[in-house]
Parts: structure tokens; sequence; C-alpha cells
């Protein structure tokens, strides 16, 4: 029986599609439940509606929803580093100290990107909170959700915009602009202030540190070290106690300098920060406070609005979209991290095989790039967001930050333990892709896959990045990726990889681009992926034979090879235009793409993922 409940009232009716209840019935989603949510089953009379600092939330899924989006195969969970894993026990006793304070500082972060994410949630957690106190399972439910996609919004795999909070809509300028702001009024601010000969202020608003907030008929950007001294003190604390303790020098230094940055709202003082973290190859921990500006819808509109654009240029203005900050805890994995080693020696080989090379110069040598693979105890803020995908690797700082001007480095860190869960995900291609190819597929094919897609983000031209507007992170990580698979063939001669690793990684990287869903185009991520897809089909780098993908082996690297060429030219031009049409004319979902999608979606009920954190949880209570 497949009834969808609507509602449950205090009288313990129960609304579904057409017809009233009376009683709680067991349907066939009831004895499926999770263990969690059925003790509160007998306090069903509770209703989801409580008033809060204000604000009216309730929940914005109905049980029906709830509960498939919780059960096990509904919810992918990846689990963390475990107390009594080797990882952690072999540590140095300093080591597992320093451990308790950084998982601190970590989650003192994570209260910064809820709030940057939305001013509502936290308050809408809060609410949640309670309701759970009560009794309320549709809370307990949502409460997973919550911390699985780590705030109210979250796009889920098959890019449904998930609301947690009834009604509530997610912000283009999330909750770093002011949630009444329309995209016109801000740009007509921003022509008033820059008239009235405010632009200093202006300056103040559009980098990307800065909460932007209405200031009587103007607007005005805080600073995140001013908009958020509780938890960046609380953080700089943290580490500063972590330092204390920790068996490594370099580490040490690392940690009191990010300390400084928190407390001090002086960008040259997380130059400092970043220049130290990028340089730490050999440590036993991992930390790092993650920047990366995807996320912020609002400062990239600017980008459309050429008028407002050249105006900003005159002031030396460059609007540069806000961060969203995430936490990394992590034990540096040393078997791993050799073969990285290995991989970053081949990279001034590999920027002589990048399109129009003269024209450019690599922003990074071998010499200051860093790698790591990291055993992670806990991942907070938006780099543990799992919103339909979570982060495999991070290579920073990007290019916008200050420390690659004082000629800092980059440092790579690559998550090991999500790669190790990733691959069960993997089992859905037995009945999408050529039965023949499957055995080709293992955990490296992905991993060596990354590794490329990584070492790619520091070669290449970035001198027109700016320019290019929203377009920016859509071609970097497409040129990311098809320059990753443009090497395969030369390292493979190398010896890097063996024939069959070698055709392991090219089938791999086809299928990962066949998506459960069309995406909207406001994922980088998944637009290029679409991109490629469509890229990939037309250079018959595939084809659907007996309702199977089969992959061309010899024609993907040709493909990839053409498309980079492609990329690379916008991205050394900068030119915005043709970043559109390059972006519009590929951005297709095709026929094929939705057969697959179909199939996909037959295979698998995942709506969404979440975190199992054993160790965090053990340092937190310790
Ligand atoms: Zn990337």
């Amino acid at each position: 029986m497949n009834m969808k409940i609507n509602k449950i009232d205090k009288n313990y009716n129960i609304y579904t599609n057409n017809n009233i209840q009376t009683k709680p019935v067991k349907s066939a989603s009831y004895t499926s439940y999770p263990m969690i949510l059925t003790n509160g089953l007998n306090n069903l009379a509770l209703i989801n509606k409580v008033m809060f600092t204000g604000q009216n939330y309730d929940i914005g899924l109905n049980r029906d929803e709830l509960i498939k989006r919780t059960m096990p195969n509904g919810l992918l969970t990846i689990t963390l580093l475990k107390n009594d894993s080797p990882e952690y026990t072999n540590l140095a006793d300093g080591d597992k100290q320093a451990l308790k304070h950084l998982i601190k500082a970590a989650d003192a972060i994570a209260e910064v990107e809820l709030q940057l994410d939305d001013e509502n949630n936290i308050p809408f957690k809060k609410y949640l909170e309670k309701e759970i106190v009560k009794g309320n399972p549709d809370a307990e439910a949502a409460m997973e959700l919550f911390k699985g996609q780590k705030g109210i919004f979250a796009k889920d795999l098959l890019f449904n915009e998930i609301s947690l909070a009834k009604g509530l809509k997610q912000s283009p300028g999330r909750g770093v602009y002011p949630r009444d702001l329309s995209v016109e009024e801000f740009h007509s601010i921003l022509f008033k202030m820059l008239d009235e000969g405010k632009d200093k202020e202006v300056k103040n608003i559009l980098n990307q540190r800065s909460v932007v907030v209405r200031n009587g008929d103007y607007l005005k950007g805080i600073d995140y070290v001013d908009k958020f001294k509780k938890e960046f003190s609380i953080a700089a604390n943290e580490l500063e106690k972590a330092a204390n303790v920790s068996t490594n020098e370099d580490f040490n230094k690392y940690l009191n300098l990010q300390a400084q940055a928190l407390r001090t709202a002086n960008p040259m003082l997380d130059a400092y920060a970043d220049k130290k973290w990028a340089s730490l190859q050999d440590t036993p921990l991992e930390f790092t406070i993650t920047r990366e500006n995807y996320e912020d819808k609002m400062t990239e509109t600017i980008f459309r609005n050429k008028k407002l654009l050249n105006r900003l240029k005159k002031y030396g203005i460059t609007p540069i979209a806000k961060d969203f900050l995430g936490g990394r805890v992590g034990i540096v994995n040393k078997e791993g991290t050799e073969f990285l080693k290995e991989s970053k020696a081949l990279m001034p080989k590999l920027a002589e095989l990048m399109p129009f090379k003269d024209e450019y110069e690599q922003t990074i040598s071998a010499d200051n790039q860093a790698m790591v693979d990291v055993d992670i105890v806990d991942v907070t803020g938006a780099v543990g967001e799992y919103r339909g995908k979570i982060t495999l690797a991070e290579n920073l700082p990007n290019s916008d930050k200050l420390s690659l001007k004082i000629g800092g480095g980059k440092r790579n860190v690559y998550h090991k333990s999500m790669r190790d869960n990733k691959f069960k995900a993997l089992q859905i291609y037995n009945k999408v892709l050529d039965k023949s190819q499957i055995k080709y597929i293992t955990p490296d094919s992905n991993h060596y896959f990354t590794v490329g897609h990584e070492n790619a983000h520091s070669l290449g031209p970035h001198h027109n990045d700016a320019k290019l507007g929203e377009y920016r992170n859509i071609l970097e990580e497409n040129k990311a990726d098809v320059a990753a698979i443009s090497f395969v063939d030369e390292l493979t001669k190398m010896g890097v990889y063996t024939n069959a690793e070698r055709k392991g990684i090219l089938i791999n990287f086809v299928m990962s681009n066949f998506l459960k869903a069309q995406p909207d185009n406001s994922i980088a991520h998944r637009v290029r992926q679409v991109m490629q897809c469509k890229y990939l089909g037309e250079s018959g780098a595939y084809e659907i034979k007996n309702g199977k993908v089969h992959v061309n082996i010899e024609k993907v690297v040709p493909a990839c090879k053409k498309m980079l060429k492609e990329v690379i030219r916008i991205q050394i031009d900068g030119d915005y235009d043709a970043a559109a049409e390059y972006v519009n004319k590929n951005f297709v979902w095709t026929d094929d793409m939705k057969f697959v999608a179909d199939k996909l979606n037959a295979e698998t009920s995942a709506y969404n993922g979440t975190l199992n954190t054993p160790l965090a949880d053990f340092l937190r209570n310790s």
C-alpha cells in the first residue's frame, strides 16, 4: 500500500491523499520507519508548529517524505574515523590531545557557516531541538536530514530543492546579503554609493569576507572577523591550545598564525596563515579552515550588469563572491600521501602538455604545491555539507586569495575516508554499463582521476578568472576534468598507470558524467558534467548499445583534448561572452542522458547522504 500521509493533527487524525483515518495505521511506511523515530510515534498528537524568537517554523517535508529520506537506503551514510582505529590509537599523546581542540575549533567554524548559509539555520535548528524534546518524530527525522545537509536547504541527489522549513526558500544572497534585497535594488544602491563617493564602502561590500547588511538607504559590509567575533574567538582559543600540545612545530606555527587571523580583521593575516598552511607536507595532523565561494548567487549578478561593472573598474574594484567556511580535522595517511607525492613530481611534465602554454604563466610550480591524503575525523560547515554530494578533495587557497600574491603555494587535501565509502555506491553501474567494461572500474579509478583533476587546477591560466563571472567556476571545473583525462595516455606511457588502470579511469570518467537527473545551471560541478556528457556523446566516446552505455575507450582522450583547448582559450582571453556561449552550447540534457538517468534511478533510492563521526563524537565528549 502506497499511502501518502500529508499531515497528522493533534487528535491523531492522519490526513492522507484523499481520506482521513482516525487512528494511526500501520502502513508499509510505518513499519519501515527508522528505529530512532518509532520512539516518538506515541506522541503524534504534537503539532509541528512552535513560536521561536518571533519566527514561526514548520517542518517542510511531510511524514512520507521524511520516512523515505531517512531510511538507510534513502540516506547514504559515510562513516569517518573510529575511536579504535590504529590511525588514531598510534598517535603521540600530544597529538591526541590536540585533536580534541581542533574538533572544537572546527565546531566553532560550523556555527559561523550555519549563519553564512542562512540566517534561519540556527533558529530552525533550535526549533527542531525543542520539538524533539517534546517527542515529535518528524522533528527527529528533519534533524537527521539537517545534520546531513548541515542547514535548512539542499539540493538532493536528484537536484530537488529541499527546504526543511515549510514555506522558506533559499535566498540567492544566502546569509551574506539581506534576504529582502532584490538584484535591482542591490545594483542601484551600489550606483548611488559610487555617485556619492562611497567607493571605499563599496569595496567592503564586494569582497569575499564580509556580510552585507542594510545601513539606512545604503549597504555596508562587515568583515567576518568582526561579525563573528564570538565564534572566531572560540576557534582561535582552541587552535592555540592545540598548538601547545601537538608534536609538530610547523603545524603549531600554522595554528598560531590561523588563530591570529581569526582575532583581527586583516586579510594579510589570513594570507600569512594560508601561506604557512599550504607549505605543510609532513605533519601527523591535518586542520584546515576551508574558504570557497561557490554559493553566493548575489555578488555574481554584477557580472551581468556591464554598466555597473565598468563603473566599478574605474575604482579598481573587482567583485568577488563571498566565502563559505568549513572546518576539516584529520590524520595524515602516509601511504596515500606517498602516491600523491609521486604524482606531484610529474606536474612540470604535465604543464608542458597544456594547450597554448606559451600564452600564460603557470601559477603553480611543483615546489609550492603540497598534497596530503587524510583520514578524516570530521568535516564541519561547508566542507561537510552533504547536498547531493560530498567533497572528495580540496585544493586551496583559491585564486582569489591574497596568499598566492605573496608567494604562497597551494595545498591539496584528499579525503580518503570519503572515497572508500563512495565506491560502495558505484555498484549502481551494474545495470547501466556494458558488462564487459565494468570489471575495469576499481576504487582507484576514481581516485586516480580525482588526483588528476586536482592537479590540473594548478595548471593553466588564471589571470583572467574574475572576468568570467558566474562561468568562472564552471569552466575551471570543466578544465580540471578534461585536462586530467587528456594526460591519461601520456601517464600510461610513463608507466604511472597499467593498461587496465587506464581503461578503468576512462570508463569511470565517462560514466561519472551521467547524472541521475537534470540539474539547473546553478551548480558548477554538475553543469560541467552535463556539458562533458554532451561533448563526449557527440565525439563518439560512448554510445547506447542494447540498453547500456558502451564506452569507446580510444575516443575519450581525443575528445577531452579538444574540449580542453576550447576552455583554455576562453580562460586565457577572459572572454565572458564566449564563456556564456560555450556553456550554453554544451549544457544540454540529451535523450541519452535522460535514458541513463532513468536507469540509474531504478537502481538506487538514495536521496542524500550524511556523515557518521565516531571519533569526533568521542573527542567532543572527552
Ligand atoms: Zn575541482
